[in-house]
């Protein structure tokens, strides 16, 4: 009642104020209208329709919606030369934005992030144009430079010639945004793909100060213990896909001495296991803490670094932690390997920083770095050793010592041509990983070990037929190219100490290697638990997800 006497009364002149007001992001900022759309939403419509073709005209809907509202209000600053400047802004990030994450969205499968800023500066400039020219395909460069010459020259063209609607257009144009919001009100979870969601998240992008700070001391149960395994230690490995192992059955012979460890029994190769993700810092995040893939989707899941990691909980059966890592330290929000270092007992961090921080020492260094301090360690205390590989990291040729350039380009005759050094080089480092994690078990040998080695992501290495040429990171929306992304190989080690102290779990991992099982690396924490004799951690069986189950 009380709206419909406003209405009734409401001045025929207010009408039409408010009616002027609504069509001027049509009658008198169209051009900013347009170039918005486009360049700031087409990204995400593009991969929303991906997934979805429905999705796709929802979310056009939605980022209609929004770029109108986004005109609108940018009308109402004052004075003109201020609101100018704002629209200048906010377009020109916009185009950056769009070349960037168009390329991303669709040659990656995913907007860009700290992963795509590694993947191209782990290179160097030479290197970084052959992989780039590799990865961009030709017409993705046109269409963006296509789309930035077309709004020059509508601006260009705006500068003498009125290009805003009439207002018969304008009422049509604001009917059909009106139509729009009340789509979009019907399917409000859209906005979730859309550019404010991203925003919002940016915005909300929060790293923590340490994960010490966020400890939550879970409650652990142990089944005896007197029964910790003094060592425990876990190689990470970088980039590893399980199809180039010869130790998952790869016609060449690129692990030859981790082969020659599994016949004598100490060694054992775990098949169908998976990464969380095809990229590094998302895998990283699952693999060392209790947070899970499920909680991606669940609004009310603690967040990552508010679960117990991996070293929270070593730390709480009392082991003393260390991490050695030839990566660069860099900071916190470029790595969040460093965070994990950081809560460790002691830290070391082998890889220059700056410029050649991938570029620098090979893997052995590792060895060579943590060799006498291994040899120190107290028998009477509990160890947890983690390794941090730079293994297979693009670029290829980059990871491994001469000596280890078997492979060549005429090993592989049978692929193409352009694929050929990129493969050789490929196994090349994985030969060298072999040698690099048989010198790291060898310094345990003769101790109550138990090892596990496991990359953080595989890589597609031109498996995808859908993609034929492409080398490098799974495709989070490219189901093939995500899967071969995240095939990676699984590695446990148990030294002839553990294997005497703990022949039950032993006889656990060979049956596990004998019989297969699906399982992801999301859940190594309980796989960890279970080698060491965890019985429960928050009243939870660690048995449930642990493979060996
Ligand atoms: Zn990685």
């Amino acid at each position: 009642m009380f709206f419909y006497a406003i209405f009734t009364h409401m001045p025929k002149i207010a009408y039409h104020k408010i009616g002027d007001i609504l069509l001027r992001p049509f009658r008198e900022n169209f051009l900013f209208f347009m170039a918005l759309f486009i360049l700031a939403t087409c990204p995400f419509i593009i991969k929303a329709s991906i997934s979805h073709l429905i999705n796709g005209a929802l979310l056009t809907a939605h980022c209609l919606v929004v770029t109108y509202l986004v005109t609108l209000a940018i009308g109402f600053i004052q004075p003109k030369f201020l609101r100018k400047l704002i629209q200048g802004l906010i377009i020109g990030l916009s185009l950056v934005d769009f070349g960037i994450n168009l390329y991303c969205v669709i040659r990656l499968g995913y907007f860009f992030d700290a992963d795509v800023v590694r993947l191209v500066l782990g290179t160097n400039s030479i290197e970084a144009r052959e992989f780039l020219s590799s990865m961009i395909p030709l017409w993705i460069v046109l269409v963006v430079a296509g789309v930035y010459l077309f709004f020059f020259a509508l601006w260009q063209y705006s500068l003498r010639h009125n290009i805003n609607l009439g207002k018969k257009a304008s009422i049509t144009a604001t009917g059909i945004v009106v139509l729009c919001a009340a789509v979009n009100a019907y399917s409000w979870r859209i906005w979730g793909e859309g550019p404010i969601h991203r925003l919002v998240e940016l915005c909300n992008y929060s790293v923590p100060e340490s994960l010490k700070s966020h400890y939550c001391h879970p409650d652990i149960a142990l089944q005896d213990n007197n029964q910790l395994p003094s060592h425990v230690v876990l190689i990470i490995g970088e980039s590893f896909a399980r199809f180039h192992s010869s130790l998952y059955g790869y016609e060449k012979k690129t692990n030859p001495l981790l082969e020659a460890k599994r016949d004598s029994s100490t060694l054992f190769a775990l098949d169908s296991i998976d990464s969380p993700a095809p990229t590094t810092i998302e895998s990283l995040k699952h693999m060392l803490t209790i947070y899970s893939k499920a909680d991606d989707n669940n609004p009310n899941a603690k967040k990552w670094f508010e679960r117990p990691s991996i070293i929270e909980i070593m730390q709480e059966c009392g082991y003393l932690t260390y991490w050695f890592s030839n990566n660069a330290k860099g900071s916190r929000y470029t790595g969040i390997a460093t965070m994990f270092a950081d809560a460790c007992h002691q830290r070391w961090f082998l890889q220059q920083e700056g410029a050649l921080r991938y570029n620098v020492h090979k893997d052995m260094i590792l060895v060579d770095s943590s060799s006498q301090h291994i040899r120190q360690t107290d028998p009477m205390q509990h160890h947890f050793i983690v390794y941090h590989m730079m293994g297979s990291h693009y670029n290829y040729n980059q990871r491994y010592v001469d000596e280890f350039a078997q492979f060549t380009e005429q090993d592989y005759m049978d692929q193409p041509q352009d694929h050929r050094t990129t493969l050789a080089t490929y196994d090349n480092s994985i030969l060298y990983n072999d040698y690099v994690v048989e010198q790291i078990i060898n310094m345990f040998k003769d101790t109550e070990t138990i090892l596990i080695y496991v990359p953080d992501h595989g890589q597609v290495m031109y498996r995808n037929p859908n993609n034929p040429d492409y080398f490098a990171h799974g495709n989070n929306q490219d189901p093939m190219s995500y899967a071969y992304g995240v095939e990676i190989p699984f590695i446990i080690y148990a030294s002839p100490l553990f294997q005497q102290k703990h022949p039950d779990t032993v006889e656990r991992i060979k049956y596990r290697q004998n019989h297969p099982k699906a399982w992801n690396s999301d859940d190594l924490p309980y796989l960890i638990m279970d080698l060491i004799g965890v019985k429960t951690i928050e009243g939870k069986d660690i048995k449930e997800k642990s493979i060996l189950n």
